[in-house]
């Protein structure tokens, strides 16, 4: 771009961000009356409104709007086709986390609150907040009396916080959708602890497996324990199969998929500032796992797969002892995967391995997951979304390949690039009570949206 089309392209986003200013209220309003739709997905509760309020809002704007029906939460879509030769698709969810416990916020989870220049309540940070962010951002460049320079898809769905269970149900329906799209905005990110705003560019995928084990009909006095079986010892037995000491996998064929990390992805992970000293402030630890140093725990946080107890129940809880023989205990593991493992493959081989060592009678009970999705560092769109990262915020944005959780990303990873980013901080207490952003983080956030949409100016097929 030369200079001159760079300033052109400056003054026209310079009356989007006058607009985003003067929206600002209105856009609280609308985060405030979606906020009070307590759409909390684990508790099937509230997502045809969420829904019907994300189609409103889409609506109101000039999209296109569409709902799917998926068994589960239903999911929206909007279409704004201006005949750009570009797609810019973006993904959110209507749905939250649920509030409780309840006493532990400073004010009604359902009700936004605004205090100390930020927006408080359940969704703000994850992802109400960017919801209507994105669409106010869309919202101030048409007012500009701008032309788009990309066509604009939404996908918005309702049951994220609950694994997205029934996303490949819209998905079969709607796959044409996905056609034509040239990159991604996921649904969450923010600044970090060093004021700088991050992209991550995918998530690890994950396998959620209940394993239980019955060893008796009933269960028996402890008396016995010289001749009866555990079921807690023979479960922890199973699981000692799964798992070195080094934390190394034994699941035949575990690593087999795995593809390498390229330099490119090592530099950006050096680059990385992992804060390992405040991890360890903070959950009370002096040193990481299997011994790492602070620089292995990084690399491995975003390129090793994971075998995870979750939770194991067995025998005697209660307070006080009661000596017993327990005839049954259930074991939740979850194995987060990293690119080209999946999910289906690393189940059958574990039934298998688990099988070969004399453990068929420990049953998976129930299982899900999903594969992981990760866009390439050295992609277009993200060179675009860095430039505009500059323009906004005046600093190259803190990539990390991958986030350590998981997403259904790969539905659409798999056809388009994806850079997930946002306007959340490092105490917006995601998932956790007093959720919020800061005022000036929703604004900019806005920004940002309006200037990517202007970077596909430059970014002509
Ligand atoms: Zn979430």
């Amino acid at each position: 771009m030369n200079n001159k089309s760079k300033k052109v392209l400056l003054l026209s986003l310079e009356k989007v961000f006058a607009n985003i200013e003067k929206q600002k209220e209105q856009a609280i309003q609308e985060l405030s009356d979606f906020v009070a739709i307590p759409s909390v997905s684990a508790k099937n509760q509230s997502l045809d409104e969420a829904a019907a309020y994300a189609a409103k809002l889409l609506k109101q704007n000039g999209f296109v709007v569409k709902q799917f029906e998926t068994g589960g939460g239903p999911v929206v879509t909007g279409f704004m086709d201006v005949g750009a030769p570009r797609t810019l698709m973006i993904y959110d969810h209507a749905d939250v986390q649920p509030a409780e416990p309840f006493d532990l916020w400073e004010s009604d989870p359902f009700k936004l609150d605004i205090r100390e220049g930020r927006l408080w309540g359940r969704g703000v940070a994850d992802n109400k907040g960017e919801f209507v962010g994105r669409v106010n951002a869309i919202k101030a460049y048409l007012a500009a009396g701008l032309q788009l320079p990309c066509n604009i898809k939404f996908v918005v769905e309702t049951e994220e916080e609950s694994s997205s269970k029934n996303l490949t149900k819209y998905f079969d329906q709607d796959k044409n959708f996905f056609d034509d799209v040239d990159g991604c905005i996921w649904e969450f990110g923010g600044k970090n602890r060093e004021g700088l705003q991050e992209f991550v560019l995918g998530v690890k995928g994950i396998l959620y497996v209940q394993l239980s084990v019955q060893t008796m009909t009933i269960d028996s006095h402890s008396a016995s324990a010289t001749h009866l079986p555990n079921a807690a010892e023979r479960l922890i037995n199973a699981y000692k199969l799964l798992k070195d000491s080094s934390g190394k996998i034994l699941i035949p064929h575990f690593y087999d998929d795995i593809e390498e990390i390229s330099n490119e992805e090592l530099e950006v992970i050096k680059k990385y500032n992992f804060y390992p000293e405040k991890i360890k402030e903070h959950f009370g630890i002096t040193t990481f796992r299997y011994g790492l140093t602070d620089e292995e725990a990084k690399i491995a946080y975003f390129t090793k797969p994971t075998c995870n107890i979750c939770g194991f129940t067995a025998g005697w809880q209660g307070e006080g002892g009661k000596t017993v023989i327990p005839k049954e205990a259930t074991m939740k593991i979850d194995f987060r995967l990293v690119k080209n493992q999946h999910p289906t493959t690393i189940q059958k081989n574990l039934r298998a391995y688990l099988n070969e060592h004399g453990f068929k009678d420990v049953q998976i009970d129930w299982s899900n997951g999903y594969p992981p999705s990760k866009t390439a560092i050295n992609s277009p769109f993200v060179q675009l979304c860095r430039e505009a990262n500059l323009q906004v915020y005046g600093h190259e944005p803190a990539i990390q390949p991958t986030s350590g959780g998981s997403g259904p990303m790969y539905l659409f990873g798999d056809h388009m690039p994806v850079v997930s980013l946002g306007s959340g901080h490092p105490d917006s207490n995601s998932h956790a009570p007093n959720e919020n952003i800061y005022i000036d983080d929703f604004l900019n956030g806005m920004k940002m949206i309006a200037t990517i949409i202007d970077q596909f100016k430059s970014w002509q097929k």
